[in-house]
């Protein structure tokens, strides 16, 4: 084989040995070093058995050594399985099972969830981060002495380009966790074609590390496509946006990339300090980006965003407003290079019928986007039904509600299943959430379905309050009857301090649904 993601680092550490690959609480480490020291692990995990075709999870928040046994593992022809830190100790059992794990690789503060999971699990474990007192009465090895014993790889192997490199569980904001198989090509493909046509990234760009790494949009977006480019990464293990504002100012962060509930916090930020980092442009993506939150994040940082889009299945990016043209603000761009992007008949189950190009000048009747090319996971691990029915003729069905217009500009109106039907009428909530975000003192919102005896289901909004403002639920209720149809304004607003956010910042519409269902009696 000939091809490894791992080269990302290689060749970046062998060209810009001296330039800064990431800065962690306020300690540079340069891509020299890091390539070094992820060589050391490499010999590490080499010395426990570990080879090509091999499963290394990991459980390691945005730190240093994430990146170090991430490409340490992929260095070795392994397959490495970032696991999701919220996760808790039957989820992490879960997923050590179900991903075949040779070994799990865990930070100190994740040991207590992980340690009973890897027993029960009856996998081995190595920390990282582990003071090496609290190691020995604790009774856990240690990587960085393993390392220290262990004979550093010379160089990554080459594996087959379709070889398995990840396993990436979806975060189950909408079921049972699945494994995504992803492979060395589109992974390659997605950072050396994709990503690099889209946004200009520069090797004296400093881009915002505050989307976690486990998580594919912040691991090819933020990691690899800054380490392909010799960028700094400045890191943040966890999401606090004075904290954010603050290390972004103290970098001259240039490039800030998030979801949408980061922007919100930014924004939130920025009303209470006055400090701007030099920023160049914003990526968004994720979830939908309302576009007065565009806007608002504009005005505070005098940042253009640009949106994308794009699933885990796919690696994730299928679509982007490319920092070379004029945004379109509510869309999600054009297909990215080597990425099809087409909008199929949504009922059709068991095959993928496209819709009739548009005319000119015209825009795509309303379907199920569908996603070919080299991005595509290979399926989902041990679901070959799963795995079937998400990818159909070549398309993978993406369960997401858009349209494309005659310039192929794409247009995400929902997830089929967040769709609430209302007296048989269809809501879509982004839509709703796009009109909520324009009023005044709103920081973030949600719109969810509620079960309803009479129409099946109500709208239902959250709202957070903007600093320091104070939100009248039934003046947001009258607010919203005013400014859209009468079936789809929301009858219930709940204002709250937060939303129930998931790993990735993502809002948790189902625990929203769950929270205010009334109890079954
Ligand atoms: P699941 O558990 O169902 O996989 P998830 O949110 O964990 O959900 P991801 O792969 O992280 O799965 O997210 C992919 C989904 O995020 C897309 O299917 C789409 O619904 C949504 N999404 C991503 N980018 C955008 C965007 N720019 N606008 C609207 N929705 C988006």
């Amino acid at each position: 084989g000939t091809l490894s993601i791992a080269s990302i680092l290689a060749e970046t550490a062998g060209r810009f040995p001296e330039r800064t690959a990431l800065y962690f609480m306020g300690q540079p480490t340069t891509y020299g070093d890091l390539w070094d020291q992820t060589r050391a692990y490499a010999g590490a995990l080499a010395a426990r058995g570990i080879g090509p075709g091999s499963r290394v999870a990991m459980i390691v928040p945005n730190v240093p050594d994430f990146a170090r046994v991430y490409y340490a593992t992929l260095a070795l022809g392994a397959v490495v399985i970032p696991v999701h830190l919220l996760f808790r100790s039957d989820e992490i059992e879960f997923v050590l099972k179900d991903a075949g794990a040779d070994v799990v690789v865990v930070a100190a503060p994740m040991l207590a969830e992980a340690a009973p999971a890897a027993a029960r699990a009856g996998v081995p474990l190595v920390t990282v981060l582990m003071p090496e007192a609290a190691a020995r009465q604790l009774d856990v090895a240690r990587l960085e002495d393993e390392a220290a014993a262990a004979t550093p790889i010379e160089r990554h192997v080459g594996t087959n380009p379709l070889a398995a490199a990840t396993i990436l569980y979806t975060s189950g904001t909408t079921g049972t966790p699945k494994g995504a198989v992803g492979s060395h090509l589109a992974m390659v493909e997605q950072v050396h074609c994709s990503l690099i046509d889209s946004f200009d990234l520069r090797p004296d760009d400093v881009v915002y590390g505050g989307l976690p790494f486990f998580h594919s949009f912040g691991q090819m977006a933020v990691l690899n496509m800054a380490f392909r480019r010799a960028a700094s990464i400045i890191l943040l293990p966890k999401f606090d946006p004075d904290e954010a504002l603050e290390l972004l100012v103290a970098h001259d962060a240039t490039v800030f990339t998030a979801v949408p509930t980061n922007f919100a916090g930014m924004v939130e930020a920025a009303r209470r300090s006055a400090a701007r980092p030099p920023l160049r442009y914003a990526v968004s993506g994720g979830a939908a980006l309302p576009v007065a939150l565009l806007e608002a994040f504009e005005e505070a940082y005098g940042a253009q965003v640009h949106e994308g889009y794009g699933l885990t299945e796919t690696s994730p990016s299928c679509t982007f407003n490319v920092t070379s043209e004029p945004i379109r603000p509510g869309t999600v761009g054009r297909s990215m290079w080597g990425v099809d992007v087409a909008v199929a008949v949504a009922e059709v189950e068991d095959r993928v019928e496209l819709l009739p190009a548009p005319a000119p000048g015209g825009t795509s009747e309303l379907g199920e986007i569908v996603v070919r090319g080299h991005n595509l996971m290979k399926g989902y691990l041990g679901r070959p039904d799963a795995s079937a029915a998400a990818v159909v003729d070549g398309w993978f069905r993406t369960g997401d509600l858009g349209t494309v217009d005659a310039d192929g500009i794409v247009t995400i109106v929902d997830r089929k299943k967040d769709m609430i039907i209302r007296n048989g009428y269809n809501v879509y909530p982004t839509e709703v959430e796009a009109v909520l975000a324009r009023y005044p003192g709103v920081a973030m919102a949600a719109v969810f379905g509620v079960p309803d005896e009479v129409r099946g289901q109500e709208v239902h909004a959250a709202v957070v309050p903007s600093y320091g403002a104070d939100v009248d639920p039934d003046a947001v209720v009258a607010y919203m009857k005013e400014h859209v149809a009468a079936y789809k304004y929301p009858r219930v607003v709940h204002v709250s301090a937060d939303l129930p956010l998931g790993p990735s910042g993502k809002v948790l519409k189902r625990e929203l649904t769950a929270r205010h269902s009334a109890p079954a009696v």
